[in-house]
This record gives C-alpha cells, sequence and structure tokens, in this order.
C-alpha cells in the first residue's frame, strides 16, 4: 500500500484479543487443531485417560477430559494468558524439551476464537474450579465440584472469526481430521487411554496398551494392516523403531505413513522418502506404506521450535538420520515374513538398490510379479529427486487439486541405458494390428516378443497391456454409465476408518458409477455389495481403500474427468496386478487382440509404454551390417 505523505498511518499497539486472534490464524486451523493441541496439554499433564468429544464435527462442541495433575485457578488465568507456560523457563531448554508444548500459545489462541469453559482440579485440593472465557474475556469463575484433571470445553469455534469459517470443510470431514489428529497421538502414547465421541457415539477407544506394537496394531486395524512387520535398529545415535506393512497395503497417498520424531508427529518430505527408500523394489513408484516410523535423535540435535503447529522439525545433521532410517527399515525388510510369502522365488533382496536379479515381488506363476518388480526398479533410482509437494501429500483435502502420485518418467525403459530402445510411436493407421504378428515367446514372464512385418522386434508388456484394456474397458462402460456389475452372494465387510467411512457416504453416486454398491454397516465398517463385473476376481478390499483415498482427495463428491482417469487406472491397476499367471499361447492371442481393439494410444493413464519396438534397421547396425 502506498501512502500519502500528508495522511501518514499511526502506528498503535494491538490489542491483546486481536494479538491472539492473529496467533490463532497459525495455531488453530480447524477443529483438529484445537483437539491436538488440547490433548497434547493433556499429555504433557501426565493423563493416564483423555476423552474427547465433538459435535457438530467440532465446530458447535470441542470437550477434552482428562485425568492429569489439573490446575488452580490461578494457574489458570496464567495459562489462557499469551506465552505463559510452565514447561520451559530458559533459551536454553528449547533443545531436547520433552513436552509437547513449550510456547504457551494454544489456550490463549483457542479461547480468542471460542467460547471456553476450563474446569480443573488439581491433585492437591479438595475442590476444583470454573473459568468461563468468551473471546478471551473472563465471564464466569466459581467452584465447582469435580475429579481430578482438567476438562474443556471449546464452543462455537470461530464464532467470532466468520473468515475462518468459511474455510472449514464439512461435518464429517472435520470429524474425520479430529479422529486422525487423536490417532496420531495415541499411536505414539501406548500407554494413555484414548477415546473419541462424535455426536454421541464411540469414534475411536484404545485402552492402555502394553507397548508401542500391541497399540499400533489396534489402531490400524482398521486401515487395513495386516501383518506388520517391526524394525528396530539404531545408526550414529539414530534410533529407529517402525512398524511396515506389507506391498498390499500400500496407497497412493501417505495418509497411512505415520512419521514420529520422538513422540511428535511430523510432517517430513524427506523422511518420507527415506521410508520408501528403504522399502525399495516393494514399493511401486506414486505409492506409500502403510507404516509408522519412530525416530530418536538426541535432544541437541533436534530443533523443534520451527512450526507454529510443531508439526515440522528440523534436525541438525539430516543426512545421518534419513541414512539410519533407510538402512534399518530396509535391512529388516529383508526378513519380513510377508516377503517369504510373496517371493518363494526371490533369490535376494537389496532394499534401496536397484538389485540386479533381485525381484522380491515375483509370485511363481504370477501375471504381473515381474512386471511390478519392474517397474519399482525403474523408479527405485530416481525416488529420491521426486519432488512431492508435502502439503498435497499429507492434505490431500486441503489441496487444490487431487493428488498426482509421482508418475514413472515417460517411455523409459530401465535398458535405456545400455540399448537404445525406440518406443513406440502410434503405428500409422492401416498397419495390421498386434494380434497379426507372430508371437515368439515370452521374456522374463512379463515382455511378450512379436515379430513385426517388417522383421523388427516388438515387445510388449504384458501386465501393461493388460491394465490398459481394463482401463479403457472400464472407461467406456462408466461413460456410458453402464457398468456391469457382480452383485455378491455375500457382502464382503470391509473395516474402515471414520474419514473413510465419510467417503463412502459422499461419494455413493460416483462410487455407483463406477460399479460398485457399499454402504456403511455401524461405525466401522462397510458392506461392499456389488462390483465391476470386470473385477470380480479381485479382493476389493484393498482396490476400495485407494478408491476412496482416491474420492477423498476431489473437493467435490463427483468426479471431473481427469480425477475419474486416475481413478479408473487405479482400479485397472489392482486388477491386473493379481490377475492370471504365464500366458500361454492363446491367452496371449486374446490379450494381443483386446488392445488390438481398444482406443489405447491415446490415453496412456500411468505415462509407461505398453509397446516398444526394436526396428530391424536398429538390429543391423548394432551388429555392424549398416
Ligand atoms: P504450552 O502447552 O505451550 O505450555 P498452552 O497454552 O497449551 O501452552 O498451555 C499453557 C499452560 O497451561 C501449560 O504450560 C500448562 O501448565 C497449563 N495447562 C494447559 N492444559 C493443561 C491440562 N490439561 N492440565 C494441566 N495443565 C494444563
Ligand atoms: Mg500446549
Amino acid at each position: 500500500m502506498t501512502v500519502a505523505p500528508s495522511s501518514r498511518p499511526r502506528i498503535i499497539k494491538l490489542p491483546p484479543t486481536l494479538v491472539d486472534q492473529i496467533a490463532a490464524g497459525e495455531v488453530v486451523e480447524r477443529a483438529a487443531s484445537v483437539v491436538k493441541e488440547l490433548c497434547e496439554n493433556s499429555l504433557d499433564a501426565g493423563a493416564r485417560r483423555i476423552d474427547v468429544e465433538i459435535e457438530g464435527g467440532g465446530r458447535s462442541l470441542i470437550r477434552v477430559v482428562d485425568d492429569g495433575c489439573g490446575l488452580s485457578p490461578d494457574e489458570a488465568r496464567l495459562a489462557l494468558e499469551r506465552h505463559a507456560t510452565s514447561k520451559i523457563s530458559r533459551a536454553e531448554d528449547l533443545w531436547g524439551v520433552e513436552t509437547f508444548g513449550f510456547r504457551g500459545e494454544a489456550l490463549p489462541s483457542i479461547a480468542s476464537v471460542s467460547r471456553l469453559r476450563l474446569g480443573s482440579r488439581p491433585v492437591d485440593a479438595d475442590e476444583g474450579f470454573v473459568l468461563r472465557i468468551e473471546a478471551g474475556v473472563e465471564t464466569e469463575a466459581r467452584a465447582a465440584g469435580m475429579p481430578t484433571g482438567t476438562q474443556i470445553e471449546v464452543r462455537d469455534l470461530f464464532f467470532n472469526t466468520p473468515a475462518r469459517l468459511k474455510f472449514q470443510k464439512t461435518e464429517s470431514t472435520e470429524a474425520g481430521n479430529v479422529s486422525e489428529s487423536l490417532l496420531r497421538l495415541a499411536l505414539a502414547n501406548p500407554d494413555v487411554h484414548f477415546r473419541l465421541r462424535t455426536n454421541g457415539r464411540v469414534a475411536l477407544d484404545l485402552p492402555p496398551h502394553r507397548d508401542l506394537a500391541e497399540r499400533v496394531r489396534a489402531a490400524l486395524a482398521r486401515r487395513g494392516a495386516g501383518v506388520l512387520h517391526e524394525a528396530v535398529g539404531d545408526e550414529n545415535g539414530v534410533c529407529v523403531h517402525a512398524f511396515l506393512g506389507g506391498p498390499e497395503c500400500a496407497s497412493t497417498t501417505a495418509r497411512n505413513t505415520f512419521l514420529f520424531v520422538g513422540r511428535r508427529f511430523v510432517r517430513d518430505r524427506s523422511l518420507l522418502q527415506a521410508v520408501c527408500m528403504g522399502y525399495g523394489e516393494l514399493l511401486e513408484r506414486g505409492r506409500y506404506p502403510l507404516a509408522v516410523l519412530f525416530v530418536d535423535v538426541p535432544g541437541e540435535d533436534l530443533d523443534v521450535n520451527v512450526h507454529p503447529q510443531k508439526l515440522e522439525v528440523r534436525f541438525a545433521n539430516p543426512q545421518p538420520v534419513y541414512g539410519a532410517v533407510r538402512h534399518v527399515i530396509g535391512a529388516s525388510l529383508a526378513r519380513a515374513p510377508f516377503l517369504e510369502l510373496e517371493s518363494r522365488k526371490a533369490h535376494s533382496l537389496a532394499p534401496g538398490r536397484g538389485g540386479k536379479g533381485a525381484l522380491p515381488m515375483a509370485r511363481e506363476g504370477s501375471y504381473d510379479g515381474r512386471a511390478a518388480a519392474e517397474r519399482s526398479r525403474m523408479s527405485a533410482g530416481s525416488r529420491a529427486a521426486d519432488p512431492v509437494d508435502l502439503d498435497r501429500l499429507f492434505h490431500p483435502r486441503s489441496a487444490e487439486g487431487p493428488l498426482e502420485a509421482p508418475q514413472p518418467a515417460k517411455a523409459v525403459l530401465p535398458t535405456q541405458a545400455q540399448l537404445p530402445v525406440v518406443s513406440a510411436p502410434p503405428p500409422p493407421s492401416g498397419v495390421a494390428g498386434l494380434a497379426s504378428l507372430r508371437y515368439l515367446g515370452t521374456l522374463a514372464r512379463t515382455y511378450l516378443l512379436l515379430e513385426t512385418e517388417e522383421g523388427g522386434l516388438c515387445l510388449v508388456d504384458q501386465h501393461a497391456a493388460h491394465e490398459r484394456v481394463l482401463f479403457q474397458k472400464l472407461r467406456t462402460a462408466c461413460e456410458a454409465r453402464d457398468v456391469p456389475r457382480q452383485r455378491l452372494l455375500f457382502p464382503i465387510p470391509i473395516e474402515l476408518d471414520e474419514a473413510r467411512l465419510a467417503t463412502v457416504g459422499e461419494a455413493q453416486d460416483t462410487l455407483q458409477t463406477l460399479g460398485f454398491e457399499l454402504e456403511a454397516f455401524g461405525l466401522k465398517t462397510a458392506l461392499v455389495r456389488a462390483v465391476p463385473e470386470l473385477l470380480a476376481h479381485v479382493d476389493p478390499k484393498p482396490m476400495l481403500r485407494d478408491v476412496l483415498d482416491r474420492l477423498a482427495e476431489g473437493e467435490a463428491p463427483t468426479l471431473a474427468p481427469a480425477e475419474l482417469e486416475r481413478v479408473l487406472s487405479t482400479l485397472a491397476c489392482h486388477s491386473a496386478t493379481r490377475a492370471g499367471d504365464v500366458l500361454d499361447p492363446p491367452r496371449v492371442a486374446g490379450l494381443l487382440a483386446e488392445l488390438d481393439a481398444v482406443d489405447w494410444r491415446s490415453h496412456c493413464p500411468h505415462g509407461r509404454p505398453v509397446l516398444v519396438r526394436l526396428p530391424l534397421a536398429e538390429l543391423e547396425r548394432r551388429f555392424g551390417r549398416t
């Protein structure tokens, strides 16, 4: 803003309430951030049990009740002032701070944008008290009988900040966010009983668990976590403790990859990449594992004071931390039981490296195993350089558009460095179809070798081809709103967390269009009643989890065409990854004929070539004949 010299604005000191509201803008973004801050305070107060209740997605009511040490009325009044904290007193305390809080900002910030009621009874008092604060001003103070601990009620969140209200999502989405916040705290604090009630119904109940392993398993059961592999190790003073899901639980967003530094949940792109690199070839590019990672570094090597919501940390020396994560996960996965199940024929495993001959995912007789491994291998080398937008990754809903999973480089094969293959341009129209070419055999159980008309070689990736055929068929059927369904004789229950159950409700139309019939059943489960006929041979659970993740990324429950493509390619991929085995010649012919029949050249959902040509001229050049 430019200012005329005659009307120079006056500088004033902002009133404290406005200062608090400005701070609230950073600390309190939505109901979930309020719940996080209040529960962190309860944990810092030594609570063994934390009961959270929300109504209206947290907008009308958030109540957090703990059995912690409590506080006196005077302490409470102080706590409601800015920069009042019991957790640090000197600058040096910031390094290695063990409590969740330390800034003394949360309570005044929350109080400035809501109607707050704080009741507490300290351990050494006979009775408790209640304070009421409205938009930062105390309106009531009285003694009250209550058990030891603290009860904070936040009503009418953002009632005095209408601009902030506009940024809130639907009630069910906000409730899902609250549940997610609580889940993260629960993962890192296994000895504390966490309970969440949403509009009076219990949405989460995690009684104290013996250890991290028990808690992680109980907390993530609804995320489709099957066997979780525990990895423990340390390197250069960095302690790593992780719980790792198998490749089948991986998904297209990092929603199920939980990263903790100390007991703090963090978003850290490099740490996330380190986890993915630890998985190496087990993980397809663009997918993120279901995993919980705890990293511990010495306090003096960690700066936790870098983010208003304390969702990011800074390592004094980051590389050794990422290295330790990569190595501990990589080494440990080599012994993971799910690998033994998956790869009776795997020779060796070299996670994190594009190891030659290491195809740990190759299932004997599988249609796609090697292709999947190959695809991962293609990506393993370049994963570190992926530009991943952190915010979109962790907050797909708040992103402007749906998350685009990092795509493999177009038309690149691992062999490219050594062998200049020519990726196929669409054959000119009028050229005979693939089915008419002579089939010579299959290479590496993956590449169909065909002799082209001019005597060159054409390689078709059978997995990619199958995926493409399915994709096109599904797309055509979807566009005609006529996806043939198969009704299931017995509905299949699928456990889902709250947020995904909400998605089931919100995206009914889209699910129907895709050929699914799915309905919420109770608070934890949805019932799958019908699936698209083309996908009837596939376990619908992992596929549906992925689709629901995709659907949740969009703002609207209906799909834009580009999103539809992504969902369909997700479906096709799931289906193709599980289909068939080594193809006999009639099935090869069938696949090629189907490929000829669909218009696969115009669209390339994965950006991966289906077909690569090695022209005769190229062969002749290599043999020195020209
Ligand atoms: P911080 O957590 O950064 O110290 P807060 O504004 O969140 O700042 O809390 C201010 C102070 O209020 C805390 O330092 C703590 O002493 C006290 N406090 C807040 N919540 C509780 C609670 N549930 N039980 C006991 N004391 C609490
Ligand atoms: Mg706090």
